[in-house]
């Protein structure tokens, strides 16, 4: 159960609402963020929710069975939009492309790769400074250092950054060199982390981890949320199966069914979900048919120089390529939608 408490409630409406609710036998857990009060109600018992609507300081009540409450359709059916500026709403109505390489490497790198975005139209950058490698020997990223020069790029030039934070120091020293936090597949469930990128009032691109369920991965979202901070993308980025033809496995069944349970917007990484830069391309389509609300992808200009992930990264004409097929893609899914509103 959630209740939204309206925004004067004071000390003793909340203190009667709370005693209600432990009457009942609910745990509730208060929630503050950029845009509501909540209080989260665990608990299984059956009651006249009138026992609680009619009490002062009640704004709302919603009952959710879900395991993950505040990121759950089942008290917010409309869609959540994300504002990154005042022309750049991240939202179900839209199509979001976010791309650049996975790591940052130099200025040069940024500069033309900022002048590349731009040409396509597209407004956010990716790209790396701390790295999460497998081997301790591999490429790092660049830092604080590399992300101060990646930022202020793309600022002057009116393009958004997204790049990943990986502990909870890194928060405060980035949050001014950030306009979405990206967490990685490997600290999806760095618990801390997502506790503290709630208490910050930027988007959290959120990947699955590359074994959680989607119950899990809902489950991270409402720790971020739970702590205060409403603007989350879920991101689907391929799970480790017994397959190795491929890096990972793109799970395309995950974005129905995350858009359907959950009113965040939802992502598809299709460089990191399959792994092989012949097939981006169509699983970034495929990403979008299935319902993709914007798209993470790693482009280079010279992928087999990149100091990470080139195998993966399309170069500059394969990605104005695929530009142009999302593009035509995502015209073609308005059409559809069009359709079964008939
Ligand atoms: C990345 O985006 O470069 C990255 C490391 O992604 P993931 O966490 O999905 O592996
Ligand atoms: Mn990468």
């Amino acid at each position: 159960m959630i209740i939204q408490t309206t925004p004067h409630c004071s000390m003793p409406e909340m203190e009667q609402i709370l005693q209600e609710i432990n009457k009942l036998g609910y745990k509730p857990a208060r929630v503050e963020t950029q845009y509501g009060s909540y209080i989260v109600c665990v608990g299984t018992a059956e009651f006249d929710i009138r026992l609680l609507g009619n009490l002062s300081g009640v704004r709302d009540i919603h009952m959710v069975r879900d395991q993950s409450k505040l990121v759950s359709r089942q008290w917010k059916v409309k869609s959540s939009e994300i504002s990154l500026g005042p022309d750049m709403v991240i939202s179900r109505n839209d199509l979001t492309l976010a791309m650049g390489p996975c790591s940052i490497e130099n200025e040069e790198q940024v500069e033309d790769m900022v002048a590349f975005l731009k040409s396509q139209g597209v407004r956010l950058m990716r790209g790396g400074v701390f790295k999460p490698r497998s081997s301790p020997y591999s490429f790092r990223g660049l830092g604080l250092e590399g992300l101060k020069m990646f930022y202020n790029k793309c600022n002057e030039a009116g393009i958004f950054v997204v790049t990943e934070v990986m502990q909870v120091s890194q928060v405060a020293e980035m949050y001014d060199y950030v306009d979405v936090f990206q967490v990685g597949t490997r600290n999806a469930q760095n618990f801390n982390l997502l506790d503290e990128l709630g208490k910050v009032d930027k988007p959290v691109l959120l990947k699955r981890g590359m074994s959680s369920t989607l119950d899990e991965l809902l489950a991270s979202a409402e720790y971020i949320f739970s702590n205060g901070n409403e603007k989350i993308i879920l991101c689907e980025r391929g799970v480790r199966t017994f397959e190795r033809a491929y890096r990972n496995t793109l799970d395309l069944n995950a974005i129905p069914y995350l858009k359907e349970k959950s009113h965040l917007p939802v992502f598809s990484d299709p460089s990191h979900g399959i792994g092989l830069r012949a097939f981006v391309e169509t699983m970034s389509l495929a990403s979008l048919m299935a319902g993709a609300d914007g798209l993470i992808m790693e482009i280079h200009r010279q992928p087999e120089r990149a100091m990470s992930d080139g195998q993966q990264s399309l170069n500059f004409d394969e990605a104005r390529r695929c530009i142009r097929k999302i593009r035509e893609t995502v015209k073609f899914r308005k059409e559809l939608a069009l359709l079964e509103d008939l």
